[in-house]
């Protein structure tokens, strides 16, 4: 198994240290994990994110020489925002050569919100219904922008907004009244070879047993010939390395996947899911 998105300590919401994701990994039996710790165009001077990436790239160096032959580690980051702030994320480009580059936006530079994941704004008091419709609109939009500014290798929870929409306040959207913009979205990514990210944060009970994206997507990306898939647990905490990913698997299978991927020196390795 290979986990393609987690963070450590040196991500602001992070908890544990490298040593703990590492061995915790090896325990629970998994190949190799990408570390891709945080850096936000919109947010990393108030977190002081240049600092702590450059702390992280220092530690999975260390990590990889330490656990060498137990675990491979790769070196990631997740970049949020690029077209925010085009300079800054060329400096973080050119920081080193990253096994995977995350891409993907947490914030929405236009329309109603700036953050996008904030699980306190979709109560029926705060949005209506037709406002949040038009909310994950402007998501769908930023998510375009995001895979048409820059080379990265796989794009982070598509979807995501609905752990809480959908999730937690069960406001009931159908993800597919977006198809036109999300097929836009694949069919970008297909020609510029990015991967779609299976992210199986939302794998339990709190939040409805999603994935971001879910069956839908993934049958859409099918069908419009994508091929590269990842896998990512976007793990904070030790024990959620790998979670969901049988379940991830399963269904990747059922819609027809007989591969996923992770990547290495920014190529794309590809793995057979067994059953
Ligand atoms: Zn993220
Ligand atoms: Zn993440």
């Amino acid at each position: 198994m290979y986990d393609s998105h987690m963070h450590s300590k040196n991500s602001h919401d992070g908890k544990e240290t490298l040593d703990a994701l590492c061995q915790t990994a090896i325990e629970k039996g998994v190949k190799g994990i990408a570390v891709t710790d945080h850096i936000d165009m919109h947010s990393y001077v108030r977190r002081n994110a240049w600092v702590t990436l450059k702390q992280s790239i220092a530690d999975i160096r260390e990590a990889r020489e330490k656990y060498k032959g137990q675990l491979e580690v790769f070196c990631g980051v997740e970049l949020g925002g690029f077209p925010y702030d085009r300079e800054m994320g060329e400096k973080v480009l050119a920081l080193t050569d990253y096994d995977v580059i995350i891409g993907t936006a947490h914030y929405i530079s236009r329309g109603r919100f700036a953050e996008a994941y904030s699980k306190e704004k979709y109560d029926r008091e705060s949005i209506s219904d037709e406002e949040i419709i038009a909310f994950l609109g402007d998501y769908f939009d930023e998510m375009l922008d995001i895979v048409e500014s820059f080379h990265f290798h796989t794009l982070a929870h598509l979807t995501c907004p609905l752990r809480y929409i959908n999730g937690i306040y069960h406001r009931g959207i159908d993800v597919m009244i977006y198809e036109d913009k999300i097929r836009l979205v694949l069919q970008k990514m297909i020609e510029k070879g990015i991967a779609l990210e299976v992210n199986t944060s939302g794998y339990s009970e709190k939040y409805g047993y999603m994935f971001y994206p879910d069956r839908e997507v993934l049958q859409l990306y099918k069908k419009l010939g994508g091929e590269l898939i990842t896998l990512g647990s976007d793990a904070h905490v030790c024990k959620n390395i790998g979670m969901g990913f049988d379940a991830a698997k399963k269904l990747l299978k059922s819609i027809g996947f007989d591969e996923y991927c992770y990547f290495e020196k920014g190529q794309a390795k590809r793995v057979a899911i067994t059953e």
